[in-house]
């Protein structure tokens, strides 16, 4: 990251007084990453949830492993009456459990593990004993060989396997704790044959393309037939849901390419991950992963103890405050709030902090790439001078590398034009990449050339529409997306002008396709206010 100066625009440069920052001002402020809220008991009800878009939410997730179906279609239909009323698009992320191994019932609901005590993991779904665990996982049994970790209750506790009988496998506590019924299990490193998708995931599945999910993600994904498989049942459904592949696992990592290149997007799931992997180099795996998800320009979403004291605090720590900044900088185009939202004590103040450090590393990272991009330019013109480079895309970008691949429904013009037009877009300082997309495909592609320049995603598609609130910098804004040029362009300016995101005299961008067959977006269009 290039060193702060005097003359360049810096939030160092000036700080929010306190009070300007309680009257809710950055809650005005757009912000480009995108927020997703995970529903549960403490912020179900239609005040809360309203509440939550308010202050930022775009995307509520449904965590399956929890409640029942009728439960969660009692929140979807919640969401989507708040965003009827709020007149502002929301995506709803149905995510299923996936392979996710627990511990069944226990004696008297908890068991105390010691270091260096021995248990046996035996078969069934229940025991007497409290020297004996039983899971979810009927060949468990099977499928460990001495030697393996068994991590339990998020990885707080791991025992090491010694010895295996037909009908049980004896472990010894290694890091101790005390372990709860239904706690989960996690397996580093053994490769089970537990199938992607259970018949509960398959249910849930099925729900989801039924009420119309606008995003379905896949815990525990190892590979790309897996991804590939839930795309499968969502189409033959007649859903236009988009796939999330959650990475949670070493296999996943060892697939990634394969995993993002068919994937819609992508979790970095750190709360299994994290148990998964070593947590040590977790922080690394996350950048890496976020760089291979821009190659492939899918959004991917940072998920788990974002801001995880906030369940029970009114503010973060520092660790967390960076934490989300550090995601952010890494090229997440969406922060995930779990357990702060769901069952914490103040769901609307964590969505609130989440917004307000978004709004000032953004607004410190956006100033970086506009003095890389203006360098970048002079830079640009003295290779083209001498003959030593074009430059294609927007080689600018500090943090990312630019996308190598075309997505997949990109048409390589419209992958040019879309580059072409966050150029001018930047060069110009226009005011908004207005962005016409049946599919939202060339929205995502804006999106990923994290131009400082805001984006509008128009279509007329309304599951598009909440399909693109997901996505980086980009403000789904419901018009005929078919219509002609003048009329799209009127369209937005009134409603750039209403919302206060124009004045008369700002340059936007659109970039839309006109009717000469090519199938992908041939224009991109330089208009003044
Ligand atoms: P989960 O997924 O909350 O459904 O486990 C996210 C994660 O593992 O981080
Ligand atoms: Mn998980």
């Amino acid at each position: 990251m290039t060193p702060i100066t005097p003359d360049r625009p810096s939030i160092l440069t000036r700080q929010p007084r306190e009070n300007e920052r309680s009257a809710g001002s950055p809650l005005n402020q757009l912000v480009r990453t995108k927020i997703i809220a995970t529903v549960g008991p403490a912020c179900r009800d239609e005040a809360t949830l309203r509440s939550l878009v308010e202050a930022g939410v775009a995307v509520f997730r449904l965590n399956m492993a929890h409640g029942s179906i009728p439960e969660h279609q009692e929140s979807l239909d919640c969401i989507r009456r708040v965003s009827a009323i709020l007149d502002r698009p929301v995506g709803v992320l149905t995510d299923l459990a996936g392979p996710k191994i627990r511990l069944g019932e226990l004696p008297g609901g908890a068991v105390e593990c010691v270091a260096g005590a021995e248990f046996r993991f035996i078969r069934g779904s229940e025991t007497q004993k409290s020297d004996e665990l039983v899971t979810t996982y009927a060949p468990l049994i099977d499928e460990i060989a001495v030697g393996d970790s068994v991590m339990l209750a998020d990885g707080t506790i791991s025992l090491v396997v010694e010895e295996r009988g037909p009908d049980w496998a004896r472990c010894r506590v290694v890091q101790p704790g005390l372990v709860r019924s239904r706690q989960g299990v996690n397996l580093p490193g053994v490769k089970l044959s537990v199938p992607a998708i259970s018949q509960a995931d398959w249910q849930h599945a099925e729900w989801a393309a039924s009420a119309g999910a606008d995003f379905v993600s896949l815990s525990f994904v190892r590979s790309a037939v897996e991804v590939n498989l839930l795309k499968e049942l969502l189409r033959t459904r007649g859903s236009q849901a988009r796939v999330v592949a959650k990475i949670e696992k070493r296999e996943a990592l060892d697939n990634l390419e394969s995993i993002v290149e068919v994937a819609d997007a992508v979790m970095v799931a750190r709360g299994d991950l994290g148990v998964e992997i070593d947590v040590a180099s977790m922080p690394i795996v996350q950048k890496q992963i976020i760089r291979v998800c821009q190659r492939y320009q899918k959004p991917v979403i940072v998920a788990t103890q974002m801001l995880d004291s906030m369940q029970h605090s009114r503010r973060p720590t520092r660790a967390e405050t960076t934490d989300v900044a550090n995601a952010i900088l890494d090229g997440a185009d969406a922060c995930m709030l779990s357990g702060e939202t769901a069952i914490g004590e103040h769901p609307r103040l964590a969505v609130e902090m989440m917004r307000r450090i978004a709004s000032a590393t953004e607004q410190h990272y956006l100033a970086d790439r506009r003095q890389g991009l203006l360098a970048d330019r002079r830079q640009g013109l003295h290779d083209h001078l001498s003959g030593t480079r074009s430059v294609v895309g927007d080689p600018a970008q500090e943090f990312l590398p630019a996308p190598e691949f075309l997505m997949q429904g990109l048409h390589p013009i419209t992958q040019a034009v879309v580059d072409g037009a966050s150029r001018i877009a930047a060069e110009l300082d226009a005011k908004l990449v207005v962005v016409a997309s049946k599919s939202g495909v060339t929205a995502i592609a804006r999106s990923k050339r994290r131009g400082a320049v805001p984006t509008v995603g128009v279509s007329d598609n309304v599951a598009t529409l909440r399909q693109m609130s997901l996505y980086w910098g980009v403000t789904p804004l419901a018009a005929d997306a078919g219509s002609d040029v003048n009329a799209l362009l009127e369209h937005v300016t009134a409603w750039g002008l209403r919302e206060g995101r124009l004045i008369r005299g700002d340059r936007i961008l659109l970039v839309a396709g006109i009717g000469f067959g090519t199938g992908g977006h041939n224009m991109a269009l330089v208009h003044e206010v």
